[in-house]
């Protein structure tokens, strides 16, 4: 599933080709990914021109120049790609890939000015699109109650300590609750607790000033290193198939269950423990 890194790679790879672009022709090929499309989706999505292409926690948020903006999520297997016909490619630059054949899943296509197609393909299905007043964009019910974004400016060591104050629950459930940070998903969970070195079953509310204090930074140094991958395998993907989405990273600790820790002097293995039906990945020695 992608996590907050994933989706703000598929956002740097639409912008040069979305961005300031007219839909010419949006095609919308089923009535229904994980919930229903909204109403003549295709005919609000024509002709407007794509103002400006935003993130919220695991959200692409495209605002139109219709006044709507156009809320996309990926779900658990959506893809984006980019395509060109043969004779756009010299005005696209960098945009390499012919159209393909259409494909079982491309549920939408977006025919932009500039010639690129973007397809979303999504197998699984979980993936879903809602258009809505941009004024209103805030109060849509996927967004409305999210957490600041961990890499914004309100997010700091005074907010996430008033937030975890007297909390009876572990650090890990704390820190995935989407009305407390938006958009931390479990594997950069596991990757700040581990680098944090704090147990993720400690009660939340147990953690000293400083503690807290050092986990800000490292949280947005995970999300960042993750988002710097995404943007070599942004510039890779030229090479490949057109696709965004997913790319290589490597963890610290998260899917490396027996296996060395990586802390310099440490000869612990890194375990897993379930918690709240996710597994958590840490090293015993170094996060009490
Ligand atoms: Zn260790």
């Amino acid at each position: 599933m992608p996590e907050l890194p994933e989706v703000e790679t598929v956002r740097r790879g639409l912008v040069p080709v979305m961005e300031g672009q007219v839909i010419t022709q949006a095609q919308v090929n089923r009535a229904d990914l994980r919930w229903p499309f909204p109403d003549r989706m295709a005919d609000r999505l024509t002709g407007a021109q794509v103002i400006g292409l935003r993130r919220r926690s695991k959200y692409i948020l495209a605002d139109l120049s219709t006044g709507e903006t156009l809320l996309i999520h990926l779900g658990m297997s959506g893809r984006m790609l980019i395509s060109a016909p043969d004779g756009a490619r010299a005005a696209l630059g960098e945009f390499h890939h012919v159209h393909p054949a259409p494909e079982k899943h491309d549920h939408v296509v977006f025919d932009m000015a500039n010639g690129a197609r973007v397809t979303f393909n999504d197998a699984r299905r979980f993936g879903a699109m809602d258009l809505m007043a941009t004024a209103k964009a805030g109060a849509h019910p996927l967004l409305a109650g999210l957490g600041p974004e961990p890499l914004g400016n309100s997010f700091d060591d005074t907010y996430l300590a008033g937030k975890l104050k007297g909390k009876n629950t572990p650090i890990k459930a704390a820190l995935l609750d989407q009305r407390l940070i938006a958009g931390l998903g479990n594997i950069y969970v596991c990757e700040t607790l581990y680098r944090s070195r704090i147990h993720p079953a400690t009660l939340a509310g147990k953690l000293k000033p400083r503690q807290i204090a050092q986990m800000v930074p490292i949280i947005r140094d995970v999300l960042a290193e993750a988002i710097e991958a995404g943007g070599s395998s942004l510039r890779d993907y030229r090479q490949a198939d057109g696709e965004l989405g997913y790319f290589q990273h490597s963890f610290q600790v998260y899917g490396r269950e027996g296996d060395p820790c990586l802390t310099q002097g440490c000869d612990a293995v890194v375990q897993r423990i379930v918690q709240s039906g996710r597994s958590s990945f840490f090293c015993p020695v170094c996060q009490r």
